[in-house]
């Protein structure tokens, strides 16, 4: 079975409902706007502009709109990075993504995911999907089940390990990078490493960057390697991995707001600032260093805003 995904415009959208008008089926699911179903192929259009074509027919009919999108001029899906060969989501693949770059507070996350051709239906069937389409509490819900029916490497990076990185002058790409090797590793070493026919890694540098950056590690995941963005798109591999990256961030995120006796906001906003000079008032600056990627602006914003509390 195949699984396709595009992005259209509402435009784009009208047409794909009246195109399929005459296979239309009701779908109660939340954000479906339109579902129809052909002999091979079922088809899911949602309030974000997102559809699903899933089943035999599936690239046949996602096909359909590219093409027609091509004419109009709007890119479908624009990934960027390697060209993916034929029928790619049907491959055995070997997935990775991280989470938590982007955020003051907490670990980064990285998973690897291999799923072979023959468990594309069932993952599917858990519900995998772009984990942009899913809520937090739903990929908590997910991964447990995700966990059990492949085989995954999750590395959680605290935040002492990753400001003592970072203060030895590794850049993010570079911490990013070698987690992605070592989860991939990892992986390979659970399964026959020759099962997966290609790895697939969520592109977060260029693959000269991305291996320039590991070039110093004894093993350096190599063969078969590709890269793309929006690659949670591409196979459901890489969006278990996503989900994987996503729920270990979550849990980390619970304990450490357990430890600091406040929620702890995720991102890098205002927000984080307020939070973040509560916790500095509340329990001094080397406890917020020890849940916090010391580097960001936040540090700084956070202490401004402290000091200014302190005077009242
Ligand atoms: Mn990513």
């Amino acid at each position: 079975m195949s699984n396709e995904v595009i992005q259209l415009s509402s435009a784009q959208i009208k047409e794909v409902v009246s195109h399929y008008g005459n296979q239309r089926i009701e779908r109660n699911a939340p954000g479906v706007v339109f579902a129809a179903k052909l002999q091979d192929t079922s088809i899911t259009a949602y309030k974000s502009g997102k559809v699903l074509f899933q089943g035999g027919g599936a690239t046949r009919e996602a096909m359909r709109w590219g093409t027609a999108q091509e004419k109009t001029g709007t890119k479908v899906n624009a990934t960027k990075g390697d060209t993916l060969p034929e029928a790619f989501a049907l491959k055995s693949v070997l997935g990775s993504d991280e989470t938590g770059k982007g955020d003051f507070f907490g670990p980064m996350t990285v998973a690897a995911c291999f799923v072979p051709a023959d468990k594309i239906d069932l993952i599917q069937f858990l519900g995998v999907k772009d984990s942009k389409m899913l809520t937090d509490d739903l990929m908590r819900k997910m991964a447990p089940d995700l966990k059990h029916s492949l085989t995954y490497s999750i590395l959680v990076l605290g935040n002492e390990k990753y400001n003592t990185v970072q203060a030895k002058g590794w850049s993010q790409g570079k911490i990013t990078a070698l987690l992605h090797n070592q989860a991939l590793k990892h992986v390979l070493t659970k399964i026959d490493p020759t099962k997966p026919d290609y790895i697939l890694i969520d592109q977060f540098a260029e693959r000269g960057i991305y291996f320039n950056h590991i070039k110093t590690e004894k093993e350096i995941i190599r063969e078969n390697v590709l890269f793309s963005t929006k690659a949670e798109q591409l196979h459901v591999s890489v969006a278990a991995a996503s989900i994987l990256a996503r729920v270990a961030f979550l849990e980390e995120m619970d304990k450490l707001s357990q430890k600091a006796g406040v929620t702890i906001p995720k991102g890098a906003g205002p927000k984080v600032d307020e939070v973040a000079a509560k916790i500095l008032l509340a329990k001094g600056e080397d406890f917020l260093t020890s849940i916090t990627k010391k580097h960001f602006a936040n540090t700084g914003k956070a202490m401004t805003i402290a000091r200014k509390k302190k005077n009242y």
